[in-house]
């Protein structure tokens, strides 16, 4: 039996493969392009292209495609055959230089936000060196950028290349004042941890909502959902744990270093965990583990749903970013050092992080926002809309004792100087308890948990590296300035934890007086999708993101529009999916069961004189009250849908989808839920949320 070392990443045209196939020339060119950004020229781009195709076709691939990230949140592939026409009739397998670093896929039908008409009509995909090309499928695939003739960005990957660019530039800065002279590069690494439930394949086609919308629109509460807390951590069924077996060999192949596994709190929900790795690639990985999951799931009869909240009443999906930043000679900069020097290094790091996280919590929180994800923030089961770090008790201590000028303990006796003073051992457990807070820092990383679980990783990871590379972009302009380095130092540390204390929470996030709490620190707090969005551009982020290079003006009003445009046509294919099933299969089942009783009742009456039939006549009068006021509200919400079609602004769209629409719908949803409880299941039309969410045993 094959041992998982011999077949990891054997879909991967990685840096082994590259070594053997590639001339010792070309290779050490593509490596400059891969580690140093350098142009590639064509002739290195013809061999590199040559040797991918051979070793793709002797894996059995046909195919080649540029596989990218539009705006959509999921990727994006065009497949062309390798094949090209030989003089005696037969056919050669080929693929040039050219076709590896450009493609020109017809664009048109991807979310542009105006872009493309203010600039060109196509787009354009370029080869991204710096992530492996893969075999998917039989499919040769290449991970690209995908941009406008323009230069703009149409997708999620440019940024994230540009993010990462701006903060290697700023921190390299910062490490030059601190000494570091054999840095070359320094990355910022992300292990993001995906939630996810499985269902059985049967009970989700008997359920539209599921199907056109990946969550459920209706469904009364089971009597066992997630109280008994014995799904966490508990015994992974014979099915699941199948699953997970043949996720993790398909997530092998392709080099993603799946890692943890794990059942969830809710019944059906569980966790898949990677060893942390370079964000674009992270980002790329995190995209194929979506793909995969669902795919897999198919095989083995299950589907696999990553939407945020499939369900009411029990807990929703999300996504912890774990993110930190790491120079290429493995030091982790948000790991405390052993030296006073390195620690005032980690100090200074510690305060870009919090002063960006506190300058820029709207784009933080605007980072996260999703149709989806509306349903989970603030709901007691993932951290609040606002923004908050937790730093842990001892580094909290120390911050106000840098702040405060005295000793940070009773073992200290002198007050905190840095390049001084060693800080001591943060013990991790300390540091990682605390569940519930947005931003947490656990020991060496920052976990940023509100991401939702079918966000892409690529828009926090965006906004958190650019806010951090402005962060130090003023640090560095001001130390390098600085006659006494070690006390600007000082005194920018300091400044940084007086003028941002407000940031950081260590309690409890999903407590209400936090909230209140939270507004007279005057942080934000965005509840929804449409409340934020249109922050996007306030002046204050439009500057530091088009200061930083991650996205020009025309590109952060494109996204905005885009965000928003999308969450409006999730929320009207709600709609539109509850208006179907409750004219269709809810109404007519709930008159039809009603009908039942009421005959019954008769044909009872009938045979026996003076029966009461108290029970058939109630429910009949309650399912009768209740389908006439479903009626009505199912015309409210479908008057509501005609009301949007003459809205043309965004904004105005989306805000009043958000106010109305979604009201509407939950209206709507607790009458026919309530109906559901007084209807035999017998007459039901769709699996109720006990079958759906213990379907799989
Ligand atoms: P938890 O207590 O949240 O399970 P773990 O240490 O298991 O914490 O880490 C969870 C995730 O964090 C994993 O994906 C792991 O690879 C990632 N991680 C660990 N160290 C780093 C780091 N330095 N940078 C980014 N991610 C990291
Ligand atoms: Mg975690």
């Amino acid at each position: 039996m094959k041992t998982v070392p011999d077949y990891f990443g054997c879909l991967v045209f990685d840096d082994r493969i590259m070594k053997t196939m590639l001339s010792a020339d070309v290779y050490a060119k593509l490596k400059k392009t891969i580690v140093q950004g350098e142009k590639l020229d064509l002739t290195v781009a013809n061999a590199v292209a040559e040797a991918m195709k051979d070793w793709a076709v002797s894996k059995g691939a046909t195919h080649y495609t540029h596989w990218f990230q539009p705006m959509t949140g999921i990727t994006a592939e065009k497949h062309d055959s390798f094949i090209s026409p030989a003089s005696d009739g037969r056919v050669i397998m080929e693929f040039s230089g050219k076709e590896l670093i450009k493609g020109e896929p017809d664009a048109s039908s991807f979310p542009s936000g105006g872009l493309r008409a203010t600039f060109e009509a196509r787009g354009y995909t370029a080869w991204d060196p710096t992530s492996y090309a893969f075999i998917k499928d039989k499919i040769l695939c290449i991970p690209t950028a995908f941009c406008s003739y323009g230069g703009e960005a149409l997708d999620k990957k440019t940024p994230l290349l540009r993010s990462m660019e701006a903060l290697d530039k700023q921190a390299m800065r910062i490490l030059k004042l601190f000494g570091n002279e054999d840095v070359k590069c320094v990355r910022t690494s992300v292990g993001p941890e995906q939630e996810y439930f499985l269902i059985d394949e049967d009970v989700y086609a008997q359920r539209k909502d599921l199907i056109y919308t990946g969550r459920t629109l209706f469904g009364a509460k089971t009597p066992k959902g997630q109280e008994m807390d014995d799904h966490y951590f508990g015994v992974i069924k014979p099915r699941v744990a199948a699953y997970m077996a043949d996720l993790n060999k398909e997530l092998w192949k392709l080099g993603i270093l799946a890692k943890t596994q794990h059942n969830e709190v809710a019944p059906a929900q569980h966790e898949l965990a990677p060893i942390y790795t370079t964000t674009n690639l992270a980002t790329d990985h995190n995209q194929l583990t979506m793909e995969i999951m669902q795919k897999v799931a198919k095989r083995h009869h299950m589907v696999c749903l990553l939407h945020e909240k499939p369900f009411a009443g029990v807990n929703g999906s999300g996504k912890h970013n774990n993110w930190s930043i790491a120079t290429d000679t493995g030091v982790n900069l948000l790991s405390p050092g052993d030296t006073p020097y390195e620690n005032a290094q980690f100090l200074l790091f510690l305060c870009a992080v919090i002063k960006a996280v506190d300058d820029y919590q709207d784009l933080l929180r605007i980072s996260v926002a999703s149709a989806g994800n509306d349903h989970r923030l603030g709901a007691n089961e993932a951290p609040p809309a606002v923004v908050s770090i937790f730093l842990g008790d001892e580094l909290t201590a120390i911050m106000d004792a840098i702040v405060e000028d005295r000793p940070y303990s009773a073992q200290q006796k002198t007050s905190m100087k840095l390049g001084v003073n060693v800080l001591p051992k943060f013990a991790r457990d300390n540091t990682d308890r605390n569940r519930t807070s947005p931003f947490a820092f656990t020991g060496n990383k920052f976990e940023f948990r509100m991401l939702g679980s079918a966000n892409s990783i690529a828009c926090a990871n965006i906004m958190l590296n650019a806010a951090v590379a402005a962060s130090l972009k003023i640090y560095a302009d001001r130390l390098e300035q600085a006659e006494d380095f070690e006390s600007a130092l000082h005194e920018m540390i300091r400044k940084t934890f007086k003028d941002h204390r407000r940031i950081i929470f260590n309690g409890n996030g999903y407590d209400d007086t936090w909230i209140a709490e939270a507004e007279k620190r005057g942080l934000c707090n965005y509840r929804t999708t449409p409340d934020c969005i249109p922050h996007m551009l306030d002046e204050k982020n439009v500057k530091m993101l088009v200061g930083q290079k991650v996205y020009s003006e025309a590109e952060l009003k494109s996204r905005a529009e885009i965000l928003l445009e999308n969450y409006s046509k999730t929320v009207l294919i709600e709609a539109h999916t509850m208006d179907d099933m409750v004219q269709k299969q809810i109404l007519p089942a709930v008159v039809k069961y009603a009908n039942d009783l009421a005959v019954s009742a008769v044909s009872k009456k009938a045979l026996v004189s003076g029966l009461a039939c108290s029970y058939e006549s109630e429910t009949v009068a309650k399912l009768s009250a209740l389908s006439d006021s479903i009626a009505q509200k199912v015309a409210v919400l479908e008057a509501d849908i005609e009301r949007t079609k003459s809205m043309e602004d965004v904004i105005e769209l989306s805000s009043f989808i958000g106010k109305t629409l979604l009201a509407d719908m939950e209206s709507l949803r607790a009458d026919c839920d309530a109906a559901e409880m007084l209807t035999s299941e017998e007459y039901w039309p769709f699996p109720t949320y006990g079958k759906l969410l213990f379907s799989v045993r």
